[in-house]
């Protein structure tokens, strides 16, 4: 196994390990994407016989017959390494990278593009061994299921006074570097993958350097304007959260898996409010969830005879969300609702949050 595999491994999930559960509900249909319309890429690198609009993700998997259609360009990265890339994402990609250096004076190079399944397999399989069946499952992409083993998805990273930046914690240290970037990707077909505060839909965290081929420079634009994912252009989110952005905040107390397997279990309720949609989920911040808050779950649990054990967490999350034309009951029709709150317990780090009431505290 190269160097670079290994450690894009690691790294490309890394960002978003957590984006597990959060995420099940997002695109579970399965729909055709339509075929490009002829390219309106000026290369002169064979196309390959791949649907360039092909969606990959955690719940749609690489097309068979893929690896048998994509065409590979290899080459040898300004840090030695061997990266394969499709062959007219990598002429787009030349022509991304020299419009950054003479217009912006903003220089990249490709971390990792393509990985072919096998090797995401004899990643999977070597972690497991180095380091258990847990660690895998959070870090590490189930083979099949990585937007890399496209070819079109490719990984920047940086060189700043000469020098490869490529750790995600220092990438992300240059916004404004980043944001010149981006502001490119459309006029040559990409789009970026990874917006941020959109992982509900993408089941990823946000990453500046993750970007994607569409072979469409219009509809790239189309897409990058209205700062929608993927998904969402495809239509393959949920309708109950298409559209709504995270916060996760800052947290002293809670890390980003813990957050999302709490909004999984309140979705797992606002799923059955039929037509709402929620538009925004932000983490209440450390000072709601403090002790008075966990005397209160608590409270809550001592009349629920299906919870034995004490919650020693308690986390709480404001929301805003939509109700539909034709609501019934409580609710007020076609209206906004604000700042509606939610409240979880749970006994320790690894147990499972029960969401315990809701409303406008
Ligand atoms: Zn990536």
């Amino acid at each position: 196994m190269t160097r670079t595999i290994s450690r894009r491994a690691f790294l490309a999930t890394s960002g978003a390990a957590f984006a597990t559960v959060l995420v099940a509900g997002c695109g579970a249909s399965q729909k055709p994407t339509p075929a490009p319309e002829g390219s309106s890429s000026d290369s002169d690198a064979a196309p390959s016989g791949i649907d360039y609009l092909a969606l990959v993700n955690k719940q749609h998997k690489l097309p068979d017959g893929w690896e048998d259609a994509v065409t590979i360009t290899h080459f040898v990265n300004t840090e030695g390494w061997d990266v394969d890339v499709e062959a007219k994402a990598y002429e787009a990609y030349l022509a991304l990278k020299d419009e950054l250096e003479t217009q912006d004076g903003v220089f990249v190079d490709l971390d990792s593009a393509y990985r072919s399944v096998a090797a995401q397999q004899e990643i999977v399989d070597d972690f497991t061994e180095k380091y258990g069946e847990e660690y895998v499952k959070l870090y590490v992409a189930v083979p099949g299921y990585s937007e890399h083993h496209t070819g079109l998805a490719l990984d920047l990273f940086l060189i700043i006074e000469g020098k490869g930046v490529y750790n995600n914690e220092d990438m992300v240290q240059y916004p404004e570097i980043w944001e010149k970037i981006h502001a490119r990707l459309a006029d040559h077909g990409f789009i970026l993958r990874y917006l941020p505060s959109k992982k509900i839909c993408t089941g990823y965290s946000y990453e500046p350097w993750h970007i994607r081929y569409l072979d469409d420079p219009a509809l790239a634009h189309e897409i990058m304007d209205a700062g929608i994912t993927f998904e969402e252009y495809l239509d393959e989110v949920e309708p109950c959260v298409a559209g709504c952005e995270v916060d996760y905040g800052t947290s002293e107390r809670y890390r980003e898996p813990d957050m999302d397997s709490a909004l999984e279990a309140i979705l797992g309720e606002f799923r059955t409010w039929e037509g709402c949609v929620m538009q925004r989920f932000a983490y209440a911040g450390d000072q709601s969830c403090d002790d008075d808050e966990l005397a209160y779950v608590n409270e809550l649990r001592e009349g629920d005879d299906s919870i034995k054990e004490a919650f020693d967490q308690a986390i709480v999350f404001v929301s805003d969300f939509h109700t539909p034309k034709d609501a019934e009951g409580a609710w007020e029709a076609d209206s906004d609702y604000k700042d509606w709150t939610w409240h979880l317990g749970r006994t320790g780090a690894d147990g499972s949050w029960r969401l315990m009431t809701w409303g406008y505290a």
